[in-house]
């Protein structure tokens, strides 16, 4: 399939400037992240629900919508369409109407972030980079390495020292080079933007780099396919940065437009670890952007963000839904991850089950209703977090029994 892109060019979402995709772009003037704006009476004209279902089942199914101009420049692990799993026995257990979980933990490197990598290292590589460097709390670090891997482009990452080894490990394996700092993901961003100048590398940190959210948002475009084009009434994520709520709510405008879709859309839930609030306090203030959220920490690492670059983006597709952002403690959050686990056999991770505990609180709340369609976003397998869980266990004598 040879990909007919209808991109026509980026646009700052604030003060509306325009920029061109055909060079390397960042941040607008204003400091705001930049959107990817597509041509969609052409990519209607090109391509329907029919035609998208006979392609193979990567997120690469959408190439009319996604930026990249020619096929030789896609760098693919297989990544996308992940299972859209029903979850009977919670639904049953918390009289959820239907209850269905996008499992990302089933995606080349096991999170999510392997979406955003997958198109960021593909149109970087169209536009020529041979150098990225990020800051990484770990998951974005490892699928942009193994993609920049797969590119021949060289990745330079920095992690704080507590970021999860597997995910360094991941990352230097892939052949990054990889600096610890003993600080946050802030400090790493700091130390970074203060080296870039020197070495002319193409900075990749999130939402700087306008193309990952374009990834992300194909999470956005499988959920309703894989509901027959059907929207949900909720969609509930766990927000760190934002950028998978941003790219779902861009591609339910877009599937609007290109009339895939009708005028109801689903609400838009962002659910945070009490621990890291940020976007649940601006919520409650109606404010339009968020304040930074001090000494933040939580077990979902993922999703420790104390203040995110597109706050206002996400909190404008909270709003324009009728969504709303809700807090979770840590022991709901593993209770949620243990009963996962144990009543549908699916091993999550704790940002994952953040997102259904959200859900959980807002049906008991009456928020949504019993008889209403929810997916929760899973947005990594457990088996990325080997030190999340810790168990004693009775030891058996070699000779015992049990
Ligand atoms: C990065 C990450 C998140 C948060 O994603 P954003 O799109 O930045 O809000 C959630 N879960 C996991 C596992 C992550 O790695
Ligand atoms: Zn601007």
């Amino acid at each position: 399939m040879n990909t007919q892109s209808c991109i026509t060019g980026l646009v700052c979402p604030k003060c509306k400037k325009r920029y061109t995709h055909r060079e390397l772009q960042h941040l607008c003037q204003c400091g705001s992240p930049l959107l990817v704006e597509y041509d969609l009476e052409r990519a209607g004209y090109l391509v329907d629900p029919e035609t998208i279902k006979t392609r193979p089942v990567t997120l690469w199914r959408y190439a009319e919508l996604l930026p990249v101009l020619d096929d030789a420049n896609i760098v693919s692990l297989g990544e996308g369409f992940t299972p859209l799993t029903i979850l009977p026995a919670i639904a049953a257990k918390y009289a959820f109407g239907r209850l269905y979980m996008k499992d990302e933990g089933i995606i080349p490197t096991g999170t999510f972030k392997a979406r955003g990598a997958a198109v960021g290292v593909s149109k970087a590589r169209e536009l020529g980079v041979k150098h990225v460097a990020m800051p990484t709390n770990g998951n974005a670090g490892a699928a942009w390495a193994v993609y920049a891997a797969r590119a021949g482009i060289k990745a330079h990452i920095l992690m704080p020292e507590d970021a999860p080894r597997i995910t360094r490990n991941e990352s230097v394996a892939a052949g990054a080079q990889v600096h610890l700092v003993r600080g946050l993901i802030s400090d790493c961003g700091k130390i970074l933007a203060r080296s870039i100048p020197a070495h002319g590398w193409y900075d990749v940190s999130t939402l700087k780099e306008p193309y990952r959210i374009e990834g992300k948002k194909t999470m956005g475009y499988e959920i309703v396919e894989q509901l027959g084009w059907q929207v949900p009434d909720v969609i509930a994520y766990p927000i760190g940065g934002g950028v998978g709520i941003i790219g779902i709510y861009k591609a339910l405008q877009e599937m609007q437009r290109l009339g895939w879709i009708g005028d109801q859309l689903p609400r838009l839930v962002a659910v945070q670890a009490e621990g890291c609030a940020p976007i649940v306090e601006a919520y409650r203030k109606k404010a339009k952007e968020s304040e930074f959220f001090p000494d933040s920490r939580t077990i979902a690492f993922g999703i420790n963000v104390p203040k995110a670059l597109g706050d206002f983006l996400v909190l404008e597709a909270i709003y324009e839904t009728e969504g709303c952002a809700v807090a979770v403690g840590e022991a709901d959050i593993i209770n949620t991850l243990l009963e996962l686990a144990s009543l549908e056999g699916s091993f999550i991770c704790p940002e994952g089950a953040a997102a259904l505990a959200g859900l959980k609180k807002l049906r008991a709340a009456g928020w949504l209703k019993a008889e209403e369609t929810a997916v929760l976003l899973n947005t990594g397998g457990g088996i990325k977090y080997p030190d999340t869980l810790h168990f004693d266990l009775p030891y058996c004598p070699v000779d015992g029994t049990i």
